[in-house]
């Protein structure tokens, strides 16, 4: 059931394309004025969700309510929606104010408010002084700048962005992140993003909806996703991590014929556990100076060290993989590529999930 909060309900939603499914089912309550990112892999279905919302594309099932209104017997432009995608071009024959104003002539606005209400849209995505300027005479990320302003200048409700800042590059994508933020907070309406970059949807987002194959795998803050993700998908999708497969039975982990202690609410059958690398300590091969609670133990040999600034990273080669273990810089010691290390962790320090992955026949399963 929706709610008050509720601004947008997915329910049940299904898109096939002839034998190809786009979507296989997806429900979602979009909360009313939240930064709601979309995020997954190419093909997972992101953009075929926001096309349904948009009124571009019919659903195959399914239903969605806008203020618990039936949104499917409106058309696109009855919709009322902000719409920026990433290759959503400009009136290239229009000036910036020329394209910001156009959605405000077809809704019939006095000339005297939408001079006003341009104006405010310019200078709210930063520019104010480029009115007269052809899309021909703007870059890239100012192109972008006028679509969003033309895209909220009437004051839609919920604003739909389709990777509008993958063709930028990265020091402006990061910047106009920021700027995103701020728009979204001084509006104080509903954004729906679609991103395939985990970095940017954890810089933008109240919430996260993590699509895989035409489904929402989870829906949560970053942290919920970070700390605490659900499947081994979300797991290795959000942030890095060690992943160590193997078997729970009777309340236990057994890895490549080791017993590991987990603790918690211990799945059964084929599963892994995961572990994020700020959460495991790392030393020489004795296991000399790992903290006492750290009391599940592997070994490896560091395959690389990637310097980040404040931190160091370790990639380490194991029996069950390749771990990732984080040391902030000013307690790194001077281990070297070849050297064989001990890694450890506690176990309330572990994520426990069942293996759902295709079995990959080097993986021992005991
Ligand atoms: P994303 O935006 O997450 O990268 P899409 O929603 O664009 O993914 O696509 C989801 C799946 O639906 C993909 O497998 C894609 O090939 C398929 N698909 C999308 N549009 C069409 C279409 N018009 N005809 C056939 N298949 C499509
Ligand atoms: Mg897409």
């Amino acid at each position: 059931m929706e709610n008050d909060s509720t601004i947008l309900s997915l329910r049940g939603l299904v898109k096939r394309y002839g034998e190809a499914t786009a979507l296989e089912r997806v429900d979602l309550d979009v909360r009313r004025g939240e930064f709601l990112t979309f995020l997954g892999p190419s093909g997972s279905g992101k953009t075929t969700t926001l096309n349904l919302i948009a009124g571009f594309i019919e659903a195959t099932e399914g239903s969605m309510l806008l203020d618990g209104e039936p949104l499917e017997k409106l058309q696109a432009h009855e919709r009322n929606l902000g719409v920026v995608f990433q290759h959503y071009a400009l009136f290239p024959h229009m000036t910036a104010s020329g394209n910001v104003e156009f959605p405000l002539k077809q809704r019939k606005m006095s000339k005297s408010e939408r001079t006003t209400a341009v104006q405010a849209a310019l200078e709210m995505v930063r520019l104010g002084s480029y009115a007269d300027r052809y899309p021909r005479q703007l870059s890239g990320g100012q192109q972008q700048r006028v679509a969003l302003a033309r895209a909220v200048v009437y004051r839609p409700p919920i604003l739909l962005m389709d990777e509008p800042l993958g063709a930028l590059d990265k020091k402006l994508r990061e910047w106009l992140q920021l700027e995103l933020r701020r728009i979204h907070r001084e509006l104080g309406s509903t954004f729906i993003y679609v991103t395939h970059d985990q970095e940017e949807a954890l810089v933008l987002s109240d919430r996260i909806a993590v699509f895989n194959e035409g489904r929402i795998e989870q829906i949560g803050s970053a942290h919920d996703l970070y700390d605490a993700p659900e499947t081994l998908f979300v797991g290795r999708f959000i942030g890095e991590s060690t992943v160590i497969k193997g078997t729970f039975a009777d309340g236990r982990f057994t890895a490549a014929g080791r017993g590991l202690q987990v603790t918690g609410s211990i799945p059964s059958g084929r599963g892994a556990v995961l572990i994020r690398p700020e959460n495991l300590a790392i030393s020489g091969p004795d296991g000399t100076g790992l903290p006492d609670r750290a009391v599940n133990r592997i070994e490896g040999t560091i395959e690389d060290i990637v310097y980040l600034g404040p931190a160091r990273k370790y990639n380490i080669a194991t029996e069950h993989g390749t771990a990732i273990v984080r040391v902030p810089e000013r307690e790194a010691a001077a281990a070297r590529i070849g050297d064989r290390v001990m890694f450890g962790w506690a176990p309330d320090d572990a994520v426990l999930l069942a293996d759902t992955e295709t079995p990959v026949e080097a993986v021992s399963a005991t």
